[in-house]
C-alpha cells in the first residue's frame, strides 16, 4: 500500500503511517517538519527568558500554539484539544529544539484548565492571546512540600465578598518570571484532601504575586518560585467550581502527560539520528563505529525502544481524542517513552565518546534535557502506582 501522504521516508516519520492519525494528521507533521527544520533547529541563545519569549512568538505567528488551546471560537485550531496534534508538535520541536517545545507545551499546560473548564468569558479573555503568543501561561500546582503528594497542598483562597485571598507559595513553576497568565491551584476548603481545591487565574503584577526566587535547571528554561501573600482576585476568575480544582488539574495532566512523552519520543529520536550518524562517520580500526556489531545491538535497542515508546503514546492520544478513559495508557506512555529516552539519549552519548560530553554538542543538550521529564507531571514512580492501581480495580473486582 503506498503511503496516503508525501512524508520524507525517513525514521522520524514512519510512523505517521499508523492508523492512529487522520490525513490532517499527516499534513500538519510534514508541514511543522520543514518549519521546525527551517526555523528552530538547534537555535540556542544565552538568554534563555529571551529566547523563550521570542520561540512564543514565532509559535504564535506560524499558527502552532493554535493547537495548544480548545475552541475555534477562541483562537483555537479545532473545537476540542487534540491530543494526537500536540503530541505531534511536541515530538518534532522536541526533536529540533528542546526550548521550542517547552515553549509551545507550557502555552497549552499554562491554559489548559481554561480550555478545558473555563467560562466562555475567561476563554475570551486569555485563549486568543495564548494562541497568538501574545500571552505567557504558566500551570501552578506544585508546592515545596506538595510535589507528587499534590492534593496536600496549602496554598489557601480565602472567599471575601466579590473576591478571594490567596496565601501561600509555588515552586517549580515553568514560565515563571515570564508569565502573564498564572493558574494556580489553591486550598478552598469544601473539603478535606483533594475534593477542597480550586483553580485560578492570577494575572502577573496582581498585588501581593511576586516571584521569590528564579531556579537555575541543568536544562536552562524559566523557572521560578512564586509567593502569594494577601493576594486579592475577583471571584470571577476561579475556574470551574469551588472544589473541582483537582478533578480539572488532573484533566489537564492527562492530556499534557502523554504529550511529555511525545516530548521524550521527539528527544529519543534525536538521539538516534546522532546515534547513526556518529557511528556511520566516525572512523576507527581500519572501518567505521557502525561496522561493529556492539554498536549494531546498540542501534538495534535505540530503535525498538522508540518504536514501542511511539506506538504507547499515540495510543493514549488517540484513545483520548476517542473520548476514553486514558489514565493508565497515559501514565504507560509517559513512563515508557520518558524512561526508554533517558537509556537512548545515553547510548548515543556513549557512542560520541568524548564528544558526547563536551558541552553544546547535540547528545549533551540532550542528555540534559531528558531527566526532568522522569520526574515532572509525575515521576516515574506515580506512574508505576497510577498502572498498578488500575490493573488491580479490575483484578480485584
Ligand atoms: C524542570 C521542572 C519543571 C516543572 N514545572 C512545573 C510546573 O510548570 N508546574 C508545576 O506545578 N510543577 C512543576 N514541576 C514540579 C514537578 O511536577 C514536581 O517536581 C514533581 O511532581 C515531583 O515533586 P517533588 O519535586 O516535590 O518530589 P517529591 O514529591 O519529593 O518526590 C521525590 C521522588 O520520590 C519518588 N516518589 C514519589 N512518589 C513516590 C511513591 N509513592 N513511592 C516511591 N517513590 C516515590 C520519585 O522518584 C520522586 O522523584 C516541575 C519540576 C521540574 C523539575
Amino acid at each position: 500500500m503506498s503511503p496516503p501522504h508525501d512524508h520524507p521516508a525517513d525514521a522520524a516519520h514512519g510512523h505517521l503511517e499508523w492508523p492512529f492519525f487522520e490525513p490532517r494528521h499527516r499534513a500538519l507533521a510534514l508541514d511543522l517538519e520543514r518549519w521546525a527544520a527551517r526555523e528552530v533547529r538547534d537555535r540556542h541563545g544565552a538568554d534563555v527568558d529571551a529566547d523563550c519569549r521570542a520561540l512564543v512568538r514565532a509559535l504564535g505567528a506560524a499558527g502552532w500554539l493554535a493547537h495548544a488551546v480548545g475552541g475555534r471560537a477562541f483562537g483555537g485550531a479545532g473545537d476540542a484539544i487534540d491530543t494526537r496534534a500536540i503530541c505531534i508538535l511536541r515530538e518534532t520541536l522536541a526533536r529540533h529544539n528542546g526550548l521550542a517545545d517547552f515553549a509551545f507545551a507550557m502555552q497549552g499546560l499554562g491554559s489548559g484548565a481554561i480550555s478545558l473548564a473555563g467560562s466562555d468569558a475567561q476563554k475570551q479573555s486569555w485563549l486568543p492571546r495564548v494562541a497568538r503568543g501574545d500571552a505567557i501561561s504558566a500551570f501552578a500546582l506544585s508546592e515545596p512540600d506538595a510535589g507528587s503528594d499534590v492534593a496536600s497542598m496549602q496554598c489557601a483562597a480565602r472567599r471575601d465578598g466579590d473576591h478571594y485571598v490567596l496565601d501561600g507559595e509555588k515552586t517549580w513553576i515553568s514560565n515563571g518570571g515570564i508569565a502573564d497568565l498564572y493558574v494556580v491551584f489553591a486550598r478552598t476548603g469544601e473539603a478535606p484532601g483533594a475534593r477542597g481545591i480550586s483553580a485560578f487565574i492570577v494575572e502577573a503584577g496582581t498585588p501581593g504575586f511576586e516571584i521569590a526566587e528564579r531556579i537555575e535547571v541543568i536544562a536552562p528554561h524559566p523557572l521560578a518560585r512564586l509567593r502569594l501573600d494577601g493576594c486579592r482576585i475577583a471571584a470571577a476568575n476561579r475556574i470551574g467550581d469551588a472544589g473541582e480544582g483537582f478533578k480539572v488539574a488532573m484533566r489537564t495532566l492527562d492530556v499534557f502527560r502523554t504529550s511529555v512523552a511525545a516530548a521524550a519520543l521527539g528527544f529519543a529520536r534525536r538521539a538516534l539520528e546522532e546515534g547513526l550518524a556518529r557511528a556511520t562517520g566516525r572512523r576507527m580500526f581500519n572501518g567505521t563505529l557502525a561496522d561493529f556489531q556492539l554498536t549494531q545491538a546498540k542501534l538495534a535497542q535505540m530503535a525498538t525502544t522508540i518504536d514501542g515508546a511511539a506506538l504507547l503514546t499515540y495510543r493514549a492520544a488517540w484513545q483520548r481524542d476517542c473520548g476514553r478513559n486514558v489514565t493508565r495508557e497515559a501514565a504507560m506512555a509517559k513512563m515508557a517513552a520518558t524512561e526508554g529516552a533517558q537509556q537512548v539519549i545515553d547510548a548515543a552519548v556513549q557512542m560520541w565518546g568524548g564528544l558526547g560530553v563536551k558541552s553544546g554538542v547535540a547528545v549533551e543538550r540532550l542528555y540534559r534535557e531528558i531527566r526532568a521529564l522522569r520526574i515532572y507531571e509525575g515521576a516515574t514512580e506515580v506512574q508505576q502506582l497510577i498502572i498498578a492501581r488500575e490493573l488491580l480495580k479490575g483484578a480485584r473486582s
